[in-house]
């Protein structure tokens, strides 16, 4: 591997000044440089292909949106309590990609920001505490978000299980306890069974629709369906977080409750809603926010910012006219059916799954679905070597996680593939 020669300066300076705690990608680090759409450069002047990242969602460096913010941040940038245009504009605009229902929102810097105040509002409207998370499921930084977040209370240095907390198993079809078409209805009966049994009333349901730190694990068809009304039978209100799944992604849907059939009583919004700007929001229904409104008052400094809402506009813009959401289908289909031929090649391939530009590649050790997170990172590490980028998540980091920029193409796709087959012949050459 050609090395950056300042790499290893680089990481003793992080330490010096920031902390080891902030995770760097890959055994040999890169020292990035530029971007552009589905590009990224490193400091060497090589060009790797981006099958990774979802936040520059509309393509890195867009100049429709870098233009925007750009041009905004020379003219005006304040905070809500002055009025500006762009606000009400943009939240309009945001508001129309959602069911009638969800018809107010609030913005925030990031998701996590967002996650936390979803719990806000939530015990501001049912006056309940109780609140049932998703096995594997992470929502962000914060101390509320971590408290609601398995994937950090349950890391073997996490805080643990709060009080508050009621957990329900991922209703996984490929890892789980059941499978199949009646796979969603059987793990929802057992979650309603504990919505039912809970000491407590359960103030909000909160999940990913396809739980991406769970290692892209899509809820099982119908799950969603049996959860919500149980929940809003106690009062309690259901909470889709759509940080990673929103805005197109997944092709055939603009937000992931779509395919479960569902409307949340709210939203949380982050990562690419401003391809890469700091920005978050929460979307929830007219009762909701005027429960919220009787508390205390609510502000940010940044929130809703004019060049936030500029460079957000921007975003809903490109998508519309490069008809982003329908290349996510088109090329995503192509990208999980090319993954789908690969696994007929390689036992190490245990599942294909997820939906659009979201897709999870999950490596086991052969026929028994043990996981095999050594393989999955060898793979991601020659991936690097070959200047293409992906990652592994879940319980066991043994899953290959793909979610480029939405303006991907199918010969990216097939490189991405022809890449990993090359590794895996390789490798077993090898062995
Ligand atoms: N929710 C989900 C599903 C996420 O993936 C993330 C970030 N990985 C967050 C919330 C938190 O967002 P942020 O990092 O912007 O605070």
């Amino acid at each position: 591997v050609h090395k950056t020669p300042s790499t290893e300066e680089e990481i003793k300076r992080r330490h010096q000044y920031i902390s080891p705690i902030l995770s760097l990608s890959y055994k040999e680090p890169i020292f990035m440089s530029r971007s552009a759409f589905q590009y990224m450069y490193d400091a060497d002047g090589n060009t790797f292909l981006d099958a990774y990242n979802n936040i520059p969602h509309v393509g890195h460096s867009h100049p429709k949106v870098v233009e925007a913010g750009q041009r905004q941040m020379a003219q005006l940038n304040t905070n809500t309590r002055y009025l500006y245009d762009l606000l009400p504009t943009y939240a309009e605009k945001l508001l129309s990609k959602f069911p009638n229902t969800l018809n107010k929102v609030f913005f925030v810097n990031s998701g996590s920001a967002a996650s936390d105040l979803t719990m806000r509002m939530a015990h501001a409207h049912t006056n309940q505490k109780t609140v049932m998370v998703m096995e594997h499921g992470y929502h962000g930084n914060t101390q509320i978000s971590i408290d609601i977040s398995d994937y950090k209370f349950n890391n073997p240095k996490g805080q643990g299980q709060k009080k508050y907390i009621l957990k329900t198993p991922i209703p996984d079809t490929y890892r789980g306890k059941y499978t199949g078409e009646n796979a969603g209805k059987l793990y929802a009966e057992e979650a309603v069974k504990q919505i039912e049994d809970t000491d407590h009333p359960i103030a909000a349901f909160i999940t990913e629709p396809i739980v991406g730190c769970g290692g892209q694990v899509p809820l099982a068809k119908g799950y969603l369906k049996e959860i919500y009304p149980a929940i809003r039978k106690q009062g309690g209100i259901c909470i889709s977080d759509e940080v990673q799944t929103g805005f197109g992604r997944l092709g055939d849907h603009f937000w992931g409750f779509e395919a479960q059939e569902v409307v949340p009583d709210m939203v949380i919004v982050g990562k690419p809603i401003a391809n890469g700007h700091p920005m978050g929001a929460v979307i929830t229904t007219d009762e909701i926010a005027e429960s919220f409104g009787k508390g205390v008052q609510f502000f940010s400094s940044f929130g809703g910012n004019p060049v936030s809402c500029a460079i957000g506009l921007s975003v809903l813009e490109v998508i519309e006219e490069e008809k982003l959401q329908e290349n996510a289908k088109e090329v995503g289909d192509y990208y999980k059916s090319i993954l789908s031929e690969l696994q007929k090649k390689y036992d190490c391939i245990g599942d294909v799954r997820g939906s659009g530009l979201f897709l999870g590649i999950e490596i086991i050790k052969g026929k028994n679905r043990e996981t095999n997170r050594s393989l999955a990172h060898h793979i991601k590490n020659e991936l690097r070597n070959k200047f293409i980028l992906i990652s592994t998540d879940g319980p066991d980091d043994s899953v290959l996680k793909t979610k480029p920029p939405l303006c991907f193409t199918k010969e990216n796709a097939k490189e991405v593939v022809d890449t990993i087959d090359e590794i895996l012949e390789a490798y077993y050459q090898k062995v």
